[in-house]
């Protein structure tokens, strides 16, 4: 597998530990040129709490141990980029501390204890934008992406709603599909029980934000430009209504516009 013994035990280790859960690349000469392995935190078995997984990919160049692999984290689910970037600086002082012997199983250690250490999303909910408190109930898709189960109720049922809305202005023999509902990030499958879902409580940080809305500035700009615009076209003589896309004549017109000369 490798002409370092060093490397080809290391491997071999490796395989044994993780069995069908490492692959190791190997280039046409057979020779291991690198491994991939995906890591999820030591919950056991229990598959359904193991809210935290990445990928580490492992290039091995010539030279390698005396040579420092090349180590990158891909597909991180339910981690912040701090702790990604930490996680990296740990893994690139433990690769200079072992020069000249197999590191591979140690940074395989490192980024498990990691993340069984950090085994709760620590990115927001992406339908509410608020975190997980301990108390939340969350829902995690089988694509590894997490939502509060009262926010993700919310989702299903209205996008339930807008595909049963547009199946009604088609024609009966065209209302053919049925609805799949999917996930909000990464548009993948999703089947769920939204009556399940609606029973958990909304998120913690949602009853407890503040009841008065507060525009930021950025909001403020944003509107003082969409009342410009919405006074232009006035003037113009028309105002095009968002919703569903049609021309609304207004009375500064005078009669005179008419949808070409927008
Ligand atoms: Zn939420
Ligand atoms: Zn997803």
């Amino acid at each position: 597998m490798h002409d370092d013994e060093r490397v080809s035990d290391e491997l071999e280790a490796l395989q044994a530990i993780l069995m069908e859960e490492i692959k190791i690349n190997c280039d046409e000469s057979g020779q291991a040129v690198g491994l991939e392995t995906e890591i999820h935190p030591w919950t056991a078995l229990d598959t359904e709490t193991q809210y935290v997984r990445l990928t580490l990919e492992v290039t091995l160049p010539p030279g390698y141990p005396d040579v420092r692999p090349n180590v990158t984290l891909s597909n991180p689910r339910g981690l912040d980029d701090s702790l990604l970037t930490s996680l990296h600086k740990e893994i690139e002082e433990k690769c200079s501390q072992n020069l000249g012997q197999p590191v591979i199983y140690e940074i395989y250690e490192i980024i498990k204890e990691r993340l069984t250490n950090s085994n709760r999303p620590s990115v927001p909910c992406c339908i509410c934008l608020y975190g997980f408190r301990q108390a939340d109930q969350f829902t995690k898709t089988d694509c590894y992406h997490y939502f509060h189960s009262h926010c993700l109720a919310g989702h299903l049922t209205a996008s339930e709603n807008i595909f049963k809305e547009e199946q009604d202005k088609l024609p009966p023999w065209q209302q053919t599909a049925t609805f799949q509902a999917l996930c909000p990030i990464c548009r993948a499958s999703i089947n769920y029980d939204v009556e399940t879902l609606r029973t958990a409580d909304p998120p913690q940080e949602l009853e407890e934000a503040p009841r008065t809305f507060q525009p930021t500035p950025e909001l403020r700009v944003l509107q003082e430009r969409m009342e410009a615009l919405y006074l232009r076209q006035r003037s113009k003589g028309g105002i095009i209504q968002e919703d569903n896309k049609t021309l609304l004549l207004t009375e500064e017109s005078n009669g005179e516009s008419n949808a070409n000369n927008r």
